[in-house]
């Protein structure tokens, strides 16, 4: 494994769970790290405990459905650290239910949030890799990237649909840009949390039951930035070893 000291890496969805966790390890690895999302008291707190073990880390709030925000976490980078190595397309909302369910509200963010905000990360970022001719995306997809479950229609659309634009994007961008697809198996995290539905809710409660911390998710996201930079890792699935 090669070092990251002094990559400046982007990361979306910080908060808590894996963007958390990766900001975490990447910062004590010697990487910058710049943090968004909604909750900034949360963001603020991950800074001050990043800052108090000797790592480096900035912060803004980020809504990724809002293009001009993601640009202004891009600046933010660029004005701090004079450069931007890596975009961890992080953020993700998973409000499952069954579509007859008709809950289109969830179904548009999802749509918002997952798609979009991926999309976001990619225009706000690439121009900049574009001219520094080198960078890397790592987007966070799912293994509901590969397989549709009951109640889980939209989030995996919205996964596959991460899946395709990263595959593409690499075909576009590869030889100068990294890109690298990470599809986490069962995580422990917030996710399941803005589940409204009860069926959905039951159905997650017995499929979480087995999890690996979100933190296994984060030494993946640092294997695929250590690489040299000629070395361009495609895509990693991650479950846990109790899964089917
Ligand atoms: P969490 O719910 O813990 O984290 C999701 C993060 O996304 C939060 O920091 C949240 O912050 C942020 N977020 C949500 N909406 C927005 C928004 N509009 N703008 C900016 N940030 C937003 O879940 P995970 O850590 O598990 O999720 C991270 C990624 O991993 C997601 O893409 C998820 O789909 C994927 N994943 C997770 C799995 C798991 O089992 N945990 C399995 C497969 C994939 P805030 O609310 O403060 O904005």
């Amino acid at each position: 494994m090669f070092n990251i000291k002094g990559k400046v890496v982007v990361i979306t969805g910080a908060s808590s769970g894996i963007g958390e966790a990766a900001a975490r390890l990447l910062a004590q690895q010697g990487a910058h790290v710049v943090i968004g999302a909604r909750r900034v008291e949360r963001l603020q707190a991950l800074a001050s405990s990043i800052r108090s073990e000797g790592g480096s880390v900035e912060f803004q709030a980020l809504d990724v459905t809002r293009l001009e925000e993601m640009q202004s976490i891009m600046d933010l980078a660029l004005t701090r650290f004079g450069r931007l190595d890596v975009v961890i397309n992080n953020a993700g909302v998973m409000p499952l239910s069954p579509l007859e369910a008709l809950k289109v509200d969830e179904w548009n963010r999802m749509i918002d949030v997952n798609v979009r905000g991926v999309l976001h990360g990619i225009a706000a970022g690439l121009p900049v890799m574009r001219k520094q001719s080198s960078g890397q995306f790592i987007n966070l997809a799912s293994i509901g990237a590969y397989t549709v479950s009951p109640t889980a229609s939209v989030y995996c659309a919205t996964k596959y649909a991460v899946r395709a634009i990263t595959e593409g994007l690499r075909q576009e961008v590869g030889g100068d840009i990294r890109v690298t697809l990470i599809s986490p198996g069962v995580t422990e995290s917030e996710l399941a949390e803005t589940i409204s539905d009860t069926e959905a809710r039951e159905l997650m409660k017995d499929y979480r039951r087995v999890s690996i911390p979100a933190s296994a998710i984060a030494h993946s996201i640092l294997y695929a930035i250590s690489q040299p930079a000629e070395v361009d890792v495609n895509e990693i699935v991650v479950r846990p070893t109790a899964s089917l």
